[in-house]
């Protein structure tokens, strides 16, 4: 190789974390950046992802924002301080997807959607010079810089590179190309690993004919749900199996401990967050006149009927004294039998343990290699703080790629 031949960089992943390290590569004088995907096309996630809403990264304050990474902000926080929520917008204006806080603080793109932003960055990825491998699924631990990929009909191709980045994902929706393979090849280097286990998940509740029949697919709104010390207002979604939504995801990392330590978890849901107890039972003590158990509950203190229904499957009932209705009302117990399977959850824990990696996100046992994105072991809620600690160690480990090459 003459000292003019550009540096060649092999990037394996090709979501959000690995093409926007391939951005900042290539548009560095010197390297020749080729990036590696399993599948027909890249950023599969990142499109689904857009589905509901592209949920960008978050407005709030950076120390809250870094504190939802809970174990792992240390290990965020300065891959995010040099990348931070402002600067993931500002990305996004740049390739002409205005963004927009919503009344919870999360950031959207003003489409609500990820294929224009997709289209946009695709076509200046490619104008700036990344060749992309499709269908190449990487099958070893590479030695030597040394890769080497499979395609679907089993033809092999190897490739050398100077410089290597995995950004390999998770293990969640793995139609969509995250399957986790790439897990036991990086335990057979001696690398340290976790499981992978769902997060961000739904959540099996055995509930009664009745309720599936009548609710299934019905939302639970502005109620707060509470699993040991943790508390969170938001609205779930009644499922055939369950329950899904953004209250339970948020709850999602404790209850899956818990079912996995003591085999279920006892959610608690507080059906009326805004009003105190006490309020609740002085509206109960009021006069029933004819109204019925169910109708009274609806005019005195406006519950749904989903709620009612789960006050029922709770034990509550008309026979019961007001001091125990309304303690209900505010603590009603919701048994979690399991967390949905790990294909059905929007991101998984587990993965590349974070102290195997330098801070450039070099493998520290092996010189030249990188990781990024959502197969490090790191995790969060959703809210934009997966996308947001993805794009930011892609642009960690791009640098530290450049910092390593030009060293
Ligand atoms: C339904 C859904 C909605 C979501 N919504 C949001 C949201 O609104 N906000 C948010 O912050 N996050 C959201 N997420 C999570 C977010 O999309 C992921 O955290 C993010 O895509 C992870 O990025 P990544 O680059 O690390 O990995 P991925 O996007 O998973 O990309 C990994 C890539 O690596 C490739 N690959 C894997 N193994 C191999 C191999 N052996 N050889 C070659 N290639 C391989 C895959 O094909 C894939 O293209 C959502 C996820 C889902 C499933």
């Amino acid at each position: 190789m003459s000292e003019t031949d550009p540096q060649k960089i092999a990037i394996v992943g090709g979501g959000p974390a690995g093409l926007f390290a391939a951005e900042y590569l290539t548009q560095k004088q010197g390297f020749e950046v080729h990036l590696f995907d399993q599948k027909p096309s890249v950023g599969r996630k990142f499109l689904i992802a857009g589905r509901g809403g592209l949920n960008l990264t978050h407005s709030e304050p950076l120390p809250d924002f870094l504190e939802r990474y809970g174990q792992a902000a240390e290990f965020l926080k300065p891959h995010i301080e040099a990348f931070p929520p402002q600067a993931l917008r500002s990305w996004a204006e740049g390739l002409g997807s205005e963004t927009f806080v919503g009344s919870s603080g999360r950031v959207f793109p003003v489409e609500m959607k990820a294929s224009k932003l997709m289209r946009a960055w695709s076509r200046r990825l490619l104008e700036n010079g990344l060749q992309v491998h499709l269908g190449q699924s990487l099958t070893a631990f590479p030695e030597n810089q040394n890769l080497h990929f499979k395609d679907r009909d089993g033809h092999r191709q190897n490739f050398t590179a100077d410089a290597i980045l995995f950004a390999m994902g998770g293990a969640s929706y793995p139609h969509l190309g995250a399957s986790g393979s790439w897990l036991s090849l990086f335990q057979d280097a001696g690398l340290k690993t976790t499981d992978f286990s769902p997060l961000n998940c739904g959540f099996d509740c055995n509930w009664s004919p009745f309720l599936i029949e009548k609710f299934e697919g019905q939302p639970l709104k502005n109620i707060a749900m509470s699993h040991k010390e943790n508390r969170i207002r938001g609205d779930l979604i009644v499922t055939k199996y369950g329950l899904e939504g953004g209250a339970i995801y948020a709850l999602s990392r404790e209850l899956v401990q818990s079912c996995k330590s003591d085999g279920s978890a006892q959610a608690l849901l507080d059906l009326l967050p805004d009003m105190p107890e006490e309020k609740i039972l002085r509206r109960l003590q009021e006069p029933r006149k004819k109204l019925s158990f169910s109708n009274y509950l609806r005019k005195k203190l406006k519950l749904s009927s989903l709620t009612i229904a789960l006050l029922h499957e709770a034990g509550g009932s008309a026979a019961m004294p007001d001091t125990q209705l309304a303690a209900l009302i505010k603590k009603l117990p919701v048994a979690i039998h399991r967390p949905r399977p790990l294909q059905r959850a929007i991101s998984s824990s587990g993965g590349l343990k974070c102290e195997e990696l330098d801070q450039n996100l070099m493998i520290k046992s092996r010189s030249g290699l990188f990781a990024a994105g959502e197969m490090i072991d790191w995790d969060a809620p959703t809210g934009g703080y997966l996308l947001q600690a993805c794009f930011a160690t892609g642009i960690a480990a791009a640098k530290g790629i450049e910092k390593w090459l030009n060293r």
